[in-house]
């Protein structure tokens, strides 16, 4: 067992984190504010050579391994605690991923080389108005005629969508699930990737969250759109499985990011007690809000290295030596825990400022509304316990079959 990082990732580390510390950090509330990731940063990301690092060099990424991703992942988290640029960076490591992996040359080259360059952007479009957390439940279909696919449907909480209509260049799109044989529930369900801008018969509509509100979420409805028969991912009726694959990778990533957001509000807690005075001596002096930064950083610390032996897990899985479902297992487990852990970590580390915790001027509460996204993004926390749950009692014990 070797907890150390290679030569390569410490490098990246490193790079990352002097880009983030510098380029990021300062600007958390101004993303939050303005709702959107200055072009400056993205392009940042981009000129590193991080944005959609998962993806095969001849479209631009570095086919990087598992950590590696969540290496840099921790690291933008770090600096930006209310997690909009770390979503805007997972999300399409995942998805690109999954696209690169098991999609055709033509939607690849449509859209990968341009998520890399910080032009574009990939997610994810699973959730509906009336099936999120149910995904074999979706009605989204997609028919088939001559050498085209149409889509019918509509895609709710979707994030990436005002990055994609109106700030990047390019555009972009998603990974989309759509029914191909509707009685079929789960095993009916295919991928598709589907550009969003300019493709006749898509309407938007946007959503005001209020955490990680610098990348957007919004929803759109698909009337009779029309994609080319290449852009279906992989083959008909098995999406659901290539989907899932990008949820774990996405999931374990999650938990890193919010492991980090959490003890990056921590550490800003632990240096206003080394200097606030009560009762004649720093607070950090008294037990008892040492004991809240001890136990929760020991619990961030267990939450991120769980995320770290997920995604570790998931590389050794891509070299066939580890199974599907190990791997999907400890996503999950890391997924269950990390949100949770993180959002009472900074709910505490914020009751360490006093009143000033509770003003505009501490900016806690943006860590605070940016994990709790990931209670439900990428599937709920009570999703994360059936999947580990139906992987400890055997697959005989799922509730809806
Ligand atoms: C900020 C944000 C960004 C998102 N981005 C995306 C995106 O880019 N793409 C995308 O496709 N989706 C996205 N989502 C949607 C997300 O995946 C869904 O919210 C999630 O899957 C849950 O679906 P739902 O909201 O419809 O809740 P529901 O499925 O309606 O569930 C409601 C509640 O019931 C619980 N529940 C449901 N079934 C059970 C059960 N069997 N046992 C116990 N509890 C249960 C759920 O956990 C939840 O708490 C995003 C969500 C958020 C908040």
């Amino acid at each position: 067992m070797d907890f150390e990082l290679n030569e390569e990732q410490k490098m990246i580390k490193e790079a990352v984190a002097e880009l983030a510390q510098a380029e990021i950090k300062p600007y958390v509330k101004k993303i939050d504010e303005e709702k959107k990731i200055p072009d400056s940063i993205i392009k940042g990301l981009a000129d590193l050579g991080i944005l959609g690092m998962t993806v095969s060099p001849e479209f631009g990424g570095s086919a990087a391994d598992p950590v590696t991703t969540g290496v840099v992942a921790e690291e933008l988290a770090k600096a930006d605690f209310s997690c909009a640029v770390p979503t805007f960076f997972l999300v399409q490591c995942a998805w690109g991923y999954v696209l690169d992996k098991y999609g055709q040359r033509e939607a690849k080259e449509a859209i990968l080389p341009w998520v890399t360059k910080g032009q574009a952007f990939l997610g994810i479009a699973s959730t509906e108005p009336e099936a999120g957390s149910d995904v074999a439940n979706i009605k989204t279909r997609a028919d088939k005629r001559d050498k085209a696919y149409i889509l019918n449907g509509e895609k709710m909480f979707i994030s990436g969508l005002a990055e994609i209509l109106n700030q990047l260049p390019k555009g972009g799109g998603y990974v989309t699930l759509a029914k191909t044989e509707f009685q079929r529930g789960a095993k009916g369900i295919s991928l598709f990737y589907v550009p969003v801008k300019g493709t006749r018969g898509i309407s938007p509509t946007y959503l005001e969250e209020w955490g990680r509100r610098g990348i957007s979420t919004g929803g759109f409805a698909m009337e009779d759109v029309v994609i080319p028969e290449n852009y279906l991912i992989g083959q008909e009726n098995k999406g659901f499985y290539y989907a899932m694959e990008g949820f774990d990778l996405a999931r374990a990533l999650i938990a890193v990011v919010s492991s980090s957001a959490a003890q990056s509000a921590l550490s800003q807690a632990m240096d206003y007690l080394k200097i606030r005075q009560a009762f004649g001596q720093p607070i950090g002096k008294f037990e008892g809000l040492q004991f809240k930064v001890a136990e929760n950083w020991a619990k961030l610390e267990a939450a991120k290295l769980l995320g770290y032996r997920a995604l570790w897990t998931y590389g050794e899985e891509q070299r066939g030596k580890k199974s599907r479902w190990e791997t999907t297992r400890l996503c999950a487990e890391a997924k269950m825990l990390a949100p949770v852990f993180a959002f009472e970590a900074i709910n505490e580390a914020i009751q360490c400022f006093g009143a000033f915790g509770y003003t505009e001027e501490c900016p806690l509460h943006l860590a605070l509304r940016g994990v709790r996204s990931y209670y439900w993004a990428e599937g709920t926390v009570e999703i994360m316990k059936i999947i580990v749950g139906r992987e400890l009692l055997g697959k005989e014990f799922i509730a809806y079959r």
